[in-house]
């Protein structure tokens, strides 16, 4: 590949994200060798979709890259990621919680999440309702049940729509439950603070609602294959 082309294109991706949110480059489909490249310009956070491509790569790169799991994640895979995965950013119901909090034991420190809303009008994208998120994150000491795992924040995809408008609201409204959470749910001070939501098409409108981090692939490596 063309290191030049990527250095332009991550450079132009870096000029783009403030300094209060952080980029995750997706690295999905790309070589160790591509990622290899970015890790030389100076990037450690590399967002994975798929557990048997992060359990490859992991091994072959340098062990101070930060791995973000951004895919969907089932309950069979969770032993293959928490332990090299500095956060998981698609979890998106109870049962997972409960697999993480086994899988976190023997790890000996807590796995760091994030859950999954539904925010897009489409039926294809994972995630937690808002309302099913609210009533559960509003139970009298349902943290106590997940003690090894840390919610950190939330995770959101919006609709692969041309009607930006449309992803604006679908980002607020995600915006405004996280508000929410963070006002009402007692989590340990500064725990919940994180919202990643943004992509190559649409991380200006993400970043303008709230953002504190961006998963962007194409506008970094190219189009996939
Ligand atoms: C692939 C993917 C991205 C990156 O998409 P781009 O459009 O290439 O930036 C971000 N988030 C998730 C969950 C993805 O699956």
């Amino acid at each position: 590949m063309d290191t030049g082309a990527l250095a332009d294109r991550f450079a132009r991706v870096k000029a783009a994200v403030p300094a209060h949110v952080k980029l995750i480059a997706v690295s999905k489909t790309r070589s160790a060798e591509e990622i290899g490249e970015l890790y030389e310009l100076g990037h450690r956070a590399f967002g994975e979709n798929y557990p048997q491509e992060l359990r490859a790569k992991h091994p072959a790169l340098p062990a101070d890259i930060e791995w973000h799991f951004i895919g969907h994640l089932q309950r069979s895979n969770v032993k293959h990621v928490a332990g090299i995965t500095h956060l998981i950013h698609g979890v998106d119901d109870e049962k997972l919680l409960d697999e993480l909090e086994k899988r976190a034991l023997p790890l000996g420190r807590p796995v760091n999440v994030l859950l999954q809303v539904h925010i897009a009008q489409e039926e294809t994208k994972h995630g937690f309702a808002p309302d099913e998120l609210r009533t559960l994150l509003q139970q009298p000491g349902v943290l106590e049940r997940w003690p090894h795992v840390r919610i950190r924040g939330l995770m959101g995809m919006a609709t692969n729509t041309v009607d930006r408008d449309q992803v604006a609201g679908e980002f607020a409204m995600l915006a405004a439950l996280f508000n929410s959470l963070a006002a009402h749910v007692p989590f340990p001070a500064g725990q919940f603070s994180e919202l990643s939501m943004g992509m190559t098409g649409d991380m200006d409108l993400a970043i303008k609602a709230g953002s504190t981090m961006v998963r962007v692939g194409t506008a970094i490596f190219g189009d996939r294959a």
